[in-house]
């Protein structure tokens, strides 16, 4: 028989599993479909602020009794190759999990059906609703499916040519005993190292027994050839001295940055990773995702059932309230390189600096709580 539905999210990441869950508890008959069975991996690091477990009314401690769950109270800072500092908050400021448990959690715990190991690759309109790969109808669909969500790409999501894409490599493997004392790291200060263009920064990460190292630029080519060199620069602090049992795996994804993304047409919604929400300063996307699919839960919600663009479009409003208007251009696009690096290089130097600006805010996101409650349902006005 074939699978019918009221909304169909496309995708089973955090966005897609926190949308879910919030649709089914709304009473809304909806099903996810993703094209990986679960437990399915996911290149990240896998840092993760406590606004999303409080979002997600999910207590760490509980999670990890079964999962990693690493306890982060501090950071080590600077330019690669340059002096570091060190950051301690005497308190748990955030978390280290794995995106293969946590993913998996997430989506088992929404409770919602799910067809796994599906690809979505035909998508048309069928009246006022769709029929996906030519079998699954659905009155709405909500794109969840990350950077390359069939959905935002093949309803122009992803159109403009001032689309900011962050490229990325990670790995993420468990420690050997041998390994131990090649590796000078502490699971709860990560460091994170800034390149000195500042396009990016690489990333090392102590969770539990596991061990991530990964560094990610913007609108950059030849990731590779700085991920290497970050390497070098490890191995010669002393801090991971051990062979790496893989290769690095790469990743790209937006951010949140110069252009308006589209977050809703008749009938679609996206969210997270395939709009391109990530945060632009660290690249996180976790939070974003998790926010945006709750929103877009409740508008659909609120829509009873007619899911015209103009019922939708308070999840767009929502997006902006809650992220900003995206930046038609940064100041220090319209700084000289050097100035920017001079002025950098001391800056991260700053135990006040590195704090409050570097690590409280354009990390930590800390002066912005977790997302509220949903307001009460508005009653739909169609005209
Ligand atoms: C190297 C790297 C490190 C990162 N580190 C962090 C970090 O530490 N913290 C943080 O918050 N963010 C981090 N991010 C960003 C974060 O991973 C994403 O922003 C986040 O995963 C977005 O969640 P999502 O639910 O939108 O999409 P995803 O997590 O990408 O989930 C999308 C889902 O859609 C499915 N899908 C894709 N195509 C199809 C299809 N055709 N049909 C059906 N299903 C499909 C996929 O299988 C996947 O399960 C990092 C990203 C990278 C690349």
């Amino acid at each position: 028989m074939n699978p019918q539905c009221e909304v169909l999210v496309v995708g089973g990441g955090p966005g897609g599993s926190s949308c879910a869950g919030r649709l089914a508890q709304a009473g809304v008959d909806v099903l996810v479909i993703d094209r990986k069975t679960f437990p399915r991996d996911k290149i990240c690091a896998g840092w993760v602020t406590p606004q999303v477990f409080e979002v997600l009314g999910l207590d760490p401690d509980e999670y990890g009794r079964d999962h990693v769950c690493q306890p982060i109270t501090g950071f080590r800072t600077g330019l690669i190759g340059r002096d570091e500092i060190g950051t301690d908050y005497g308190r748990v400021v955030s978390y280290g999990i794995r995106r293969c448990e946590f993913d998996h959690f997430l989506l088992q715990r929404a409770g919602v059906p799910c067809i796994l190991g599906e690809a979505v690759h035909d998508l048309r309109r069928d009246g006022s609703g769709w029929i996906v790969n030519d079998r699954i109808r659905a009155s709405a669909i909500v794109g969840a499916g990350g950077h390359f969500c069939p959905v935002a790409r093949g309803l122009g999501g992803r159109e403009g040519d001032q689309i900011v894409t962050v490229a990325a490599q990670e790995i993420e493997f468990p420690l050997r005993p041998e390994d131990e004392p090649n590796v000078r790291l502490r699971g709860e200060i990560p460091e994170l190292y800034f390149c000195q263009d500042l396009a990016g920064y690489g990333w090392c990460f102590r969770k539990g027994n596991y061990l991530n190292i990964g560094l990610g630029r913007l609108n950059s080519p030849g990731v590779a050839a700085h991920v290497q060199s970050f390497c070098r620069f490890l191995s010669e602090r002393g801090k991971v001295c051990c062979e790496l049992p893989d290769r690095f795996h790469g990743h790209a994804y937006r951010i949140y940055e110069r252009i308006a993304p589209k977050l809703v047409d008749d009938g679609v919604l996206f969210i997270g990773d395939a709009a391109g929400l990530a945060y632009p300063q660290s690249g996180e996307g976790i939070r974003p995702a998790v926010e945006s699919g709750l929103m877009a839960a409740d508008v659909l919600a609120a829509a009873s059932g007619d899911y015209r663009r103009q019922n939708l479009e308070p999840y767009a409003q929502r997006i902006v309230e809650r992220f900003g208007m995206p930046r038609s251009g940064a100041i220090s696009d319209r700084l000289p390189a050097a100035f920017l690096q001079f002025a950098a290089a001391r800056l991260l130097l700053s135990r006040w600096f590195t704090r409050h600006v570097v690590l409280d805010r354009w990390f930590l996101h800390a002066e912005t709580p977790a997302l509220a409650a949903p307001p009460a349902p508005a009653p739909c006005g169609v005209t």
